[in-house]
């Protein structure tokens, strides 16, 4: 058994490559190469905590495939990250490179790790130690990390300097989703939320619905989902509910999203937000809304819950959100959904702009930034969608197959595939 692509959610991934593949002819050869990741780099890290003791923690980072370019992908620190997970990871992170145009590769990396429970000295510790591991296989040309979950712009700074004193000289490039202070690019912060809003923009007129007058109801209240409410207030739509993972906060005439934010900063959670109701995890999935945005783990949406789900658009913020029992029955239903690959690629796509400003030392306005991401959004949306139409298939075979053509296409010319 391969412990890379043995997992659930690695199988549920190639199932969907497969699929598509089938519905582009992709070359066996290809598709044999797309199946396995490149590369992977298992560390155990020894951290200090501060009572004294020694404590071991074991990081992974995939590299999935490079025809495109670089490898790409973020760093997540979570309690349940595993090889097979960070793997599956990886393997989107290729197909939505590709989806997106980007010249980058797909990788993602993770610590078995709960973040909360770790001091900020520790956590330095942890990520020093687990960049120096992986330094000689990292770097500007080869492979560009980013925040995910449980990581964030502090985590990326402490990478940068670490990877930059190991080589001997500052390499901004080594790492995306920076703080702007150290090479990062105005608009990353909010580019995974704002790509997410977006799609929806796109989504709705679908369906005939402006988005002033769209409903809203988004999981997950971090750095996807947070800026995914603040963006869609700021376009005038109604975000009835949201949640995090101490349960979730709903209002009929929408939540006031600037205030809501300002009261996590001083809460920590959106539970207690004042003029709200109380609403579980479980139940902001099944509401009645237009759009639902689950912008927090994998594996929500399921055969479960499925055909609860009221909302006529879902648009999967998170990666993996929805397992594959759960696509057929929501496809069945007639609900849209905009797949992870499409959905969430804001984040990548203002990556691949700072990792850019960072090669040739010229940095570009917010506006600019969010002026491109538009263009890069709205054009892969209208890929798929006219893909979809075309073949008859759902948005997430769509997304993978438009995917698969371009790199299908790089593999025959490098020789990759036969
Ligand atoms: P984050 O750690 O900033 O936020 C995660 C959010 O989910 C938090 O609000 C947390 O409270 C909530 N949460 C955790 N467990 C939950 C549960 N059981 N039920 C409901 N909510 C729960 O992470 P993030 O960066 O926002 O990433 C969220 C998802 O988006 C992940 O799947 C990640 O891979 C994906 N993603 C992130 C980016 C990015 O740029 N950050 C880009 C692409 C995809």
């Amino acid at each position: 058994m391969n412990p890379l692509t043995s997992g659930p959610f690695y199988q549920n991934t190639m199932e969907i490559v497969e699929d598509a593949g089938r519905l582009i002819n992709l070359n066996p050869n290809a598709l044999e190469r797309l199946r396995y990741p490149r590369r992977a780099i298992i560390v155990n890290i020894p951290v200090k905590m501060d009572d004294g003791r020694l404590k071991i923690f074991t990081g992974y980072r995939v590299q999935h495939n490079q025809m495109l370019g670089p490898f790409k992908g973020g760093i997540r620190y979570h309690q349940n990250v595993d090889l097979s997970e960070v793997a599956a990871l990886a393997a989107l992170m290729t197909f939505k490179n590709s989806l997106l145009g980007l010249p980058l590769g797909g990788g993602k990396g993770g610590v078995q790790v709960d973040p909360t429970l770790l001091s900020r000295n520790e956590l330095e510790e942890l990520t020093r130690r687990f960049t120096s591991e992986l330094s000689p296989f990292i770097g500007p040309d080869k492979d560009i990390p980013a925040p995910d979950v449980g990581t964030d712009s502090q985590t990326m700074a402490w990478m940068l300097d670490t990877y930059s004193t190991d080589t001997g000289f500052s390499q901004t490039g080594v790492v995306t989703g920076k703080p702007i202070e150290v090479g990062g690019s105005l608009g990353r912060e909010a580019a995974t939320g704002l790509g997410v809003v977006y799609v929806i923009e796109k989504a709705v007129q679908i369906l005939n619905i402006k988005m002033s007058e769209a409903r809203i109801a988004i999981q997950g209240f971090g750095k996807v989902g947070m800026h995914a409410a603040i963006e869609a207030y700021a376009l005038g739509a109604r975000v009835v509910a949201v949640s995090d993972v101490s349960g979730g906060v709903f209002s009929e005439k929408g939540l006031n999203i600037p205030d809501l934010v300002r009261f996590v900063k001083e809460n920590k959670v959106v539970k207690g937000f004042p003029g709200s109701e109380e609403i579980s995890n479980e139940a902001i999935l099944e509401l009645n809304v237009d759009v639902l945005a689950p912008c927090a783990l994998e594996g929500v949406i399921t055969e479960k819950n499925a055909n609860q789900i009221k909302a006529k658009i879902i648009v999967e913020g998170a990666n993996g959100p929805t397992t594959r029992p759960a696509d057929e029955i929501l496809h069945k239903n007639g609900v849209i959904v905009c797949p992870d690959i499409l959905a969430n690629g804001g984040g990548v796509v203002v990556s691949y702009f700072e990792w850019v400003q960072d090669i040739v030392w010229l940095f570009w306005t917010e506006e600019e930034v969010r002026a491109k991401l538009k263009v890069i959004m709205h054009k892969a949306f209208d890929t798929v969608y006219r893909f979809s139409e075309k073949s008859h298939v759902n948005m997430r075979t769509a997304a993978m197959g438009t995917s698969l053509e371009r790199l299908q296409r790089a593999m025959m010319l490098r020789g990759s595939a036969w």
